[in-house]
């Protein structure tokens, strides 16, 4: 079961996926040295010195860890499900791939972006007393700039507005009302094309950016379409493919991090301290106006929102500090 045990009610759901080695790192006969030893647990083996050893926890527990050997459909089923489908029922949901760069983050958030869909369709189709609007949102976050997924037009970036009733609204942004599953994987593969193009424009952009699918569920009880505003539930769900966390390493030391000052990424800093804050139930000063993408996705974080995360990584040797990194942030999201 998806809900926490944690005072507060809705806690966010942290999960972990361990990737398998991949080609690139088994021809550097790379090992893999983190391993899931139950369904909540991730170890790092001791193949390290006794002084190494002291430097690295060796067990993290989460509320769900999914080895290598899993698919795409049992870490969605797991860990995401739940939350994504409280939409139809008017909740605000948000899942998120966090990860450092190369750790599948794209992999899994496109897998469970379909699984949710297919299921949400499914949900329509055994609930035919009421009528359901699908529509569909997507954009990305580059360097505090918002870009339309969905549209051709990439010349100009989006504006936030506040909207008194709406909260933070993305001026102009394209929602496409989906007339089927069709239609919906027509207009992922917009966004992918609009991605890549981006891509050739700027190097790294998939690893710099965060990508937002935003669906927002609309529906109507039949009998009381005609008189009853109050019958129609309206909802979002969010699937975010976040930057590389390698983009919010606090590792960096002083000089590093003046020098690279262009790799932080503030999206991603800022979304760390909020969820830090959320976890821990506090109720003051939640600084979501600091990012562009904590402004877009306040009303589907905290409150009665239902959150999700999956956090992406490596099992090899290498990559042990962004793993830890990753962990670290996992630990305190949940
Ligand atoms: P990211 O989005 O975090 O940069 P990707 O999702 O693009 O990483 O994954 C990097 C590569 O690893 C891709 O080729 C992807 O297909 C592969 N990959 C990622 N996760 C898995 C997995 N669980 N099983 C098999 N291949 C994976
Ligand atoms: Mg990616």
């Amino acid at each position: 079961q998806m809900q926490g045990s944690s005072g507060r009610e809705e806690k966010i759901f942290v999960s972990v996926r361990l990737r398998p080695l991949n080609v690139k790192e088994r021809v550097k006969n790379e090992e893999a040295d983190w391993e899931c030893i139950n369904d909540e647990t991730v170890i790092y083996r001791s193949h390290l010195s006794l002084s190494e050893r002291s430097m690295y926890p060796t067990a993290y527990t989460f509320d769900r860890v999914f080895g290598p050997e899993c698919c795409t459909k049992e870490v969605y089923d797991q860990g995401a499900k739940e939350v994504a489908l409280s939409v139809v029922s008017g909740v605000h949901a948000s899942v998120f791939a966090y990860g450092q760069t190369s750790s599948g983050k794209t992999y899994t958030m496109s897998g469970i972006t379909d699984y949710a869909l297919a299921d949400i369709y499914d949900y329509i189709a055994k609930h035919k007393e009421r009528e359901f609007v699908l529509k569909l949102s997507a954009m990305e976050i580059y360097n505090e700039s918002i870009r339309d997924l969905l549209s051709t037009d990439i010349s100009s970036p989006l504006r936030l507005l506040d909207d008194p009733e709406k909260g933070t609204v993305v001026e102009k942004l394209t929602e496409e009302t989906l007339r089927g599953w069709n239609h919906f994987k027509e207009l992922l593969s917009i966004c992918i094309d609009q991605r890549h193009i981006g891509e050739t424009a700027l190097n790294e952009v998939s690893s710099r950016s965060h990508q937002i699918l935003r669906l927002t569920v609309e529906s109507t009880a039949r009998e009381y379409i005609a008189n009853d505003k109050f019958s129609t539930l309206t909802a979002t769900v969010n699937f975010i493919d976040l930057a590389g966390s390698e983009r919010a390493s606090q590792s960096l030391s002083a000089g590093t991090r003046l020098k690279e000052g262009g790799h932080i990424n503030r999206s991603l800093l800022t979304l760390g301290t909020v969820i830090r804050k959320l976890s821990k139930g506090k109720t003051g000063h939640i600084p979501f106006r600091d990012s562009k993408l904590t402004r877009i996705l306040q009303s589907s974080l905290g409150g009665n929102a239902r959150t999700a995360i999956i956090c992406t990584m490596s099992p090899a040797r290498i990559h042990v500090e962004q793993s830890r990194n990753t962990l670290l942030f996992a630990s305190c999201a949940k």
